[in-house]
């Protein structure tokens, strides 16, 4: 919205604007470079532990 409005934002418009919310929230996944199990990005791998190519978590199996 502008410093100076125009006019009233519609309903619409602002329904429309208030369903972009959701993809905030939307979790960003990448693939793990030793596993290639989908992972969340600067977080350790739950598969097999790893981050930066070297395994900072024991996982159990
Ligand atoms: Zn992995």
């Amino acid at each position: 919205m502008s410093i100076c409005p125009k006019g009233r934002t519609s309903k619409s418009k602002k329904n429309k604007r208030k369903a972009q919310s959701w993809k905030i929230v939307t979790p960003t996944l990448v693939r793990c470079t030793e596993c290639g199990e989908l992972m969340q990005p600067h977080r350790a791998c739950r598969k097999c532990g790893s981050y930066n190519k070297r395994t900072v978590v024991e996982v159990e199996d």
